[in-house]
């Protein structure tokens, strides 16, 4: 149906201009036009979800009608949306070289063939067009999209941002959070390449233009964790509670490392005690449960995790209760019990399972993408949370 629609549109825009033509012609002569009848025949085919008859009657029309521009950008568009981009491009290109075109209808032909060399992957040829439209002061905002679009697939940040900003200006939507994800874009690689420097520069940028940037903490965790910097480190960590607490698993092991360096634990747990407030999940009851046996013992841990389980069970949960009366049993001599049956059971049952998973499009895997590869949304993935999740 979504397809359908945006096979519409172009036809919306022909039958506004022919009844317009039709209108002029009609007072001009008297002259039977069998065109009305084409028209309507391939609206039917595509209402009918039948493209392709469609493709061929609108065809016929361009052949009677060769010195109408409106046909062939219907042509030309109806084409590119049905994957025949060359013969898409054939018709941009030939409305390009026509000495007759307004300046309008020439930028409007450009912004098509940008969108046939986007859709065909020639991204270099796309982008000049795209911003030899922007400069002409036509349809600057379609052409801003596309060129958003492609610095993204191109990883050209900068430029992306830069595209954002006007575009955001000229919309008057906000671009911020998406900004901030092309700075921390940027701080990556500046970690990459060593650049400590830039990369803090960056972050702190990504803050200023969206404040509940998890991924900006996340990166300056990281940063600082990795120089020594535990205390700046465990700042930044403890700001994500507050920027959006369901990535709050994704913290608990820098965190943990950041704690122990210092050599204070028991703020960790006092720390991991008061979250429970805001979160749920039952990455923070394993974390707790953690600490529980380190400071006393498994069985301690054991009893902790048994009372949390039943208020809130989950499979992580009761898997890591089994590891702890697994370990309690080995200790006592003779002991042939099912545990390690069903440790074995609950093991496969959570072996493979996805981890993460986009709000938006459904996507999910093992891996915390900041840009989903499915809808290329930002930070729509987030950490599973339910009886089978975090
Ligand atoms: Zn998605």
């Amino acid at each position: 149906m979504n397809e359908l629609f945006w096979l519409l549109l172009p036809v919306a825009a022909l039958s506004g201009w022919y009844l317009g033509r039709r209108g002029l012609r009609s007072r001009a002569t008297s002259r039977a036009d069998s065109l009305p009848d084409a028209y309507f025949q391939g609206l039917n085919f595509l209402l009918n979800e039948q493209p392709d008859k469609a493709i061929e009657v609108f065809t016929r029309m361009a052949e009677v009608d060769a010195d109408t521009v409106e046909i062939h950008f219907a042509l030309g568009s109806l084409f590119r949306r049905r994957g025949e981009v060359e013969r898409a491009i054939r018709i941009h290109q030939n409305l390009i070289a026509r000495p007759s075109l307004t300046r309008r209808q020439r930028v409007q032909a450009l912004l098509a063939l940008g969108e046939d060399y986007l859709r065909a992957g020639l991204l270099d040829r796309a982008e000049t067009l795209f911003q030899e439209v922007v400069e002409s002061g036509e349809h600057v905002i379609e052409a801003l999209t596309h060129l958003l679009d492609l610095y993204q697939q191109e990883k050209e940040w900068e430029r992306a941002r830069t595209v954002a900003e006007r575009l955001g200006g000229l919309t008057g939507q906000s671009m911020d959070k998406m900004v901030a994800q092309f700075y921390c874009e940027q701080a990556e690689q500046a970690v990459a390449a060593g650049d400590r420097n830039r990369a803090r520069n960056l972050i702190k940028r990504a803050l200023g233009s969206d404040s509940s940037c998890v991924r900006a903490s996340l990166l300056q965790g990281q940063l600082e964790q990795q120089f020594g910097n535990y205390r700046a480190a465990l700042k930044a960590l403890q700001r994500v509670r507050y920027q959006d607490v369901d990535y709050l698993p994704e913290v608990l092991r820098p965190m943990e490392a950041c704690y122990r360096e210092l050599g204070r634990t028991q703020d960790y747990l006092a720390y991991l005690q008061a979250v429970q407030q805001d979160y749920h999940g039952v990455s923070l009851l394993l974390a707790i449960a953690e600490q529980i046996q380190q400071r006393d013992g498994d069985q301690a841990a054991a009893q902790y995790l048994e009372q949390q389980l039943r208020k809130r069970p989950s499979v992580r949960g009761l898997n890591r209760l089994l590891e702890l009366s697994l370990v309690a049993e080995e200790n006592q001599v003779g002991t042939d019990g099912v545990l390690p049956v069903l440790q074995e059971l609950f093991d496969g049952l959570l072996a493979g399972k996805p981890t993460y998973r986009c709000g938006r499009c459904g996507f999910a895997g093992r891996t915390l993408y900041w840009h989903c590869p499915s809808c290329r949304g930002w930070s729509t993935i987030k950490p599973i949370h339910g009886i089978e999740g975090e």
